[in-house]
């Protein structure tokens, strides 16, 4: 999905290439198409396009990918500026 962003070059999203296994979970579950399998591995040809939700890791097998759900939310970030780290959460939008 190109024409969902979220803040450029925040996303916590990581992949252990070495790890995958090619399963394809990731780019099944990923809404935003972020994950691609080339060459029976998971590649990351959209990072920018990452809401953080989460659904990659948790459906990774291999455990191949982490990402920290809520750093790259625009409403998080405004949260901490407002009301503290300790107190920001996530806004349980339409991202997430
Ligand atoms: S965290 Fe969500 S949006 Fe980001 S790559 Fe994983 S499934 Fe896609
Ligand atoms: S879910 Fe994990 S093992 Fe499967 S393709 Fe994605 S990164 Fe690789």
């Amino acid at each position: 999905m190109k024409s969902f962003r979220y803040l450029p070059g925040v996303s916590t999203l990581s992949l252990d290439a070495a790890a995958c296994v090619g399963c394809g979970m990731c780019e099944m579950v990923c809404p935003h198409g972020v994950l691609k399998i080339d060459q029976r591995k998971a590649a990351v040809v959209d990072a920018d396009g990452c809401m953080e939700c989460g659904a990659c890791a948790t459906n990774c097998p291999v455990h191949a990918i982490s990402v920290t759900p809520g750093v790259g939310c625009a409403a998080y970030i405004i949260q901490t500026w407002i009301r503290g780290k300790e107190a920001a959460t996530c806004g349980g939008g339409a991202c997430c």
